[in-house]
């Protein structure tokens, strides 16, 4: 483990690392960890990425149980890739605010008065809205998987608007968006990040497409978690402004010791810093928790879980193709 974070580490916190890791030996568990969870809880996990990389991961491990350390939808995507595995999640309350805004019964509809349309729906989302999908994407393929189909496509985009709005501009296909957020990226401010960058002018800023529009048009790059941290490590620059979760900040401070990162402030002046609270309910104390217990375990509904499948393993083989 990384010498200055391993001195910050409570006793206690030590303790449940060393408890953990023996579970995750004797049960043969293995811990993916997204890179928007606590430091701690990335240093316990065994795998850790982006949406795209945890699933595509999920396919290939040996494990028999699964603990997610990440929110609700991505141990669900996990357990539709593994129904015969036990897969985890420490907190049942870990959701998402933008699979929240997409609820079955208005895409269904939505669907209905848009016929002819091919469904593309980003991971964020729960399995009864995979159900309702043709394809599934990240942030680090919507590009790509839109591209992939033919130019005269009709396509129904969702639940992010921004990333919508996004991979529109990048493949400049017209596409029929829904209109969900995310309630951490939507309130990045392009007037703070301004005002942040007159304090460090070399800085530059990188930024999540789940972003508004105007915070994409002053980045630098915009890309995946995963696209972010490549970007920072093959750049010349030592400073950068990041507008995603603060959670990433520690693998990029990790793998570039000598760069400097600073998080990107949301609209509310009164916040320090803009943390998804869902990413964080996972702790080293539940993940121990979890696993002792084999609990809260991870259930797809078999009415619809073929339905919900079929769309995931769609992207994994386009991803798988195109080499991403
Ligand atoms: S950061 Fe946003 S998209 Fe990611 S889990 Fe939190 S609410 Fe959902």
């Amino acid at each position: 483990m990384e010498t200055s974070l391993l001195n910050q580490l409570t006793e206690n916190q030590s303790d449940l690392i060393e408890k953990i890791n023996a579970l995750k030996k004797k049960k043969n568990a293995i811990i993916l960890g997204h890179f928007y969870q606590r430091p701690e809880v990335q240093e316990v996990s065994d795998f850790i990425g982006d949406s795209l990389a945890l699933a595509q991961k999920a396919v290939n491990t040996s494990a028999d149980i699964i603990l997610m350390a990440g929110v609700h939808f991505m141990a669900e995507t996990v357990k539709l890739l593994n129904p015969d595995k036990k897969v985890l999640i420490p907190c049942t309350d870990a959701g998402c605010s933008l699979a929240d805004s997409c609820k079955a019964t208005d895409l269904k509809k939505f669907i209905d008065e848009n016929p002819g349309h091919t469904v593309i729906s980003y991971v964020n989302t729960t399995n009864e809205i995979k159900a309702l999908s043709d394809i599934i994407c990240t942030s680090s393929n919507a590009v790509q998987i839109v591209n992939s189909l033919p130019a005269d496509e009709k396509i129904i985009f969702g639940p992010d608007r921004n990333l919508g709005t996004f991979v529109s501009k990048q493949t400049g296909r017209q596409m029929l968006l829904w209109n969900g957020a995310c309630h951490v990226h939507r309130r990045f401010s392009a007037a703070r990040i301004a005002e942040l960058k007159s304090k460090y002018p070399a800085a530059l800023v990188l930024a999540h497409p789940e972003c508004q529009a105007d915070v994409l048009d002053i980045s630098d790059f915009v890309g995946s978690t995963a696209a972010i941290l490549n970007y920072v490590k093959n750049s010349d620059c030592k400073q950068f402004i990041i507008s995603t979760e603060p959670g990433i900040l520690h693998q990029m401070q990790k793998s570039n010791p000598e760069k400097q990162f600073i998080p990107a402030p949301p609209d509310d002046a009164t916040m320090s810093c803009n943390e998804c609270e869902y990413m964080k309910m996972i702790t080293l104390e539940n993940i121990y928790q979890a696993l002792l217990n084999e609990n809260p375990e991870v259930n797809v509904d078999a009415k619809i879980r073929d339905a919900a499948l079929r769309p995931v393993q769609r992207m994994l083989e386009i991803s798988s193709k195109l080499g991403i």
